[in-house]
């Protein structure tokens, strides 16, 4: 498990916050499915994959019930969909911790984060295209500019099964050029052999059948239209006729984010798609759904290797430094907070010296100097510590009276807060 502390943490809090506003943009809603849920939600929902039979965190709980930690989000939104019986189409969004058994490494944690969105109800190509237009612009928004947004569609449903035969018996006419475990793969589930990144098995997966040769006339129609959005958008996209969802219930779009500033490895920072069947799984009515899920630690590796990620800058706007007896820092740091200024302060005292270097260090634009003559002359002293566009014009140090304090900051903020670039 892992912690996030400054500025991972504040850079994290800013990717999370950038997705909320964008999905909200679109018309989307908060979701926030439990932690844990009874085992059974993501067994339903993911029997085949090592994601559920081999990395979960699951135990039995004190009323012996069966339960995990979510490994992913979609199992608990499509189960909170059919417990509440929303109107459709139910436009959400989410953002989260998810817990996996993996073997540690850059890019990939046991405990990660998530965010995403999922609609249910509404079968239109169209929905499609708003869906991966909305992470790509996101994408776009957050500085990154090496991203590959990968396409393919799987059929509908007889498409995909007819499709799947077709690759499995491919495949066993070539078990010989098969890995022991791709052989187990064939077994379970052939069409993820198709994403084996074994470079001995490279030939075999090219000569594989297509799923443009299965694809029925309502599946071809739907993918030319969601082709036709994203160009109509502009958001650019390769078809990659190996990109399979490794679950049952997907069919139709399926689509995955690379960032190609990462190595190969953990260069995967989102993927999402089409389903059906999943409502029906946990006991609902059969209802179309789309959605998709990006990794935050991911993408702010991704904005790391590509160089759009700056340092947080400090956020704080004023330091006290008090040198009498610690009321006037109380006092001021509270009208302050109150004006919706954000302030800070040394707590136990301390020498000019020693305050002034914790003023420094907290990165705040100003500091709000107080000491005996300045409490006899009804002042305070006020420092501009940093150059920053919110400070141009100012003196480096004036005297304040007590009672204009907090105005004088206040007006100040509000003005320049219209003009700062960044926000
Ligand atoms: P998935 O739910 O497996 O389709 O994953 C969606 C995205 O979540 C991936 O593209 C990754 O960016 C991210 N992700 C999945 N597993 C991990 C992990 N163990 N650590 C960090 N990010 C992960």
């Amino acid at each position: 498990m892992r912690d996030v502390l400054w500025p991972d943490s504040a850079r994290r809090r800013d990717l999370v916050d950038r997705f909320v506003a964008t999905s909200r943009a679109a018309g989307y809603r908060e979701v926030v499915p439990p932690l844990l849920e009874d085992l059974g939600v993501f067994e339903r929902v993911g029997e085949a994959t090592d994601v559920v039979t081999k990395e979960m965190y699951e135990f039995t709980d004190r009323d012996g019930t069966r339960v995990a930690l979510r490994p992913e989000m979609t199992a608990g939104v499509v189960r909170a969909f059919v417990q509440h019986k929303p109107l459709t189409p139910w436009k959400v969004f989410y953002a989260g911790t998810n817990f996996r058994h993996e073997r540690p490494q850059k890019g990939r944690y046991r405990s990660f984060d998530q965010v995403g969105v999922e609609v249910l109800g509404a079968d239109d190509p169209d929905l499609d295209v708003e869906v991966i237009a909305l992470a790509w612009y996101f994408f776009e928004a957050i500085g990154l500019r090496q991203v590959t947004l990968l396409l393919n569609t799987l059929g509908e449903h007889d498409d995909r099964v007819r499709y799947s035969e077709a690759v499995a018996s491919h495949f066993d006419a070539h078990r010989a050029e098969l890995s022991e475990a791709s052989l187990a793969t064939l077994e379970r589930n052939p069409l993820r052999l198709l994403d084996s990144k074994r470079r001995e098995e490279r030939s075999v997966i090219e000569t594989a059948p297509k799923i443009a040769e299965f694809l029925s006339p309502s599946a071809a129609e739907h993918f030319a239209r969601v082709k036709a959005g994203l160009d109509a958008l502009g958001v650019p996209y390769r078809i990659d006729e190996r990109l399979v969802r490794g679950l049952d219930y997907y069919r139709r779009t399926t689509f995955e984010f690379t960032a190609d500033a990462l190595d190969a490895a953990q260069n995967a920072i989102g993927g999402g798609g089409r389903y059906d069947g999943l409502a029906e799984d946990l006991g609902g009515k059969p209802t179309d759904g789309i959605g998709f899920a990006l990794g935050v630690d991911r993408i702010l590796l991704a904005a790391e290797a590509e160089g759009v990620l700056g340092e947080p800058e400090s956020n704080l706007d004023v330091f006290v430094v008090d040198l009498t007896d610690g009321s006037q820092a109380r006092d001021i740091t509270h009208e302050l907070r109150a004006a919706g200024l954000s302030a800070d302060r040394r707590f136990g005292g301390g020498s000019m010296k020693a305050q002034m270097r914790s003023a420094d260090r907290s990165g705040a634009l100003y500091a709000v100097i107080v000491g005996e003559d300045e409490v006899a002359a009804a002042a305070v002293t006020l420092r501009r510590l940093r150059d920053h566009s919110d400070t141009a014009g100012d003196s480096a140090q004036q005297s304040v009276p007590r009672s204009e304090l907090v105005a004088r900051l206040a007006a100040r903020s509000s003005e320049t807060s219209q003009v700062r670039p960044d926000e």
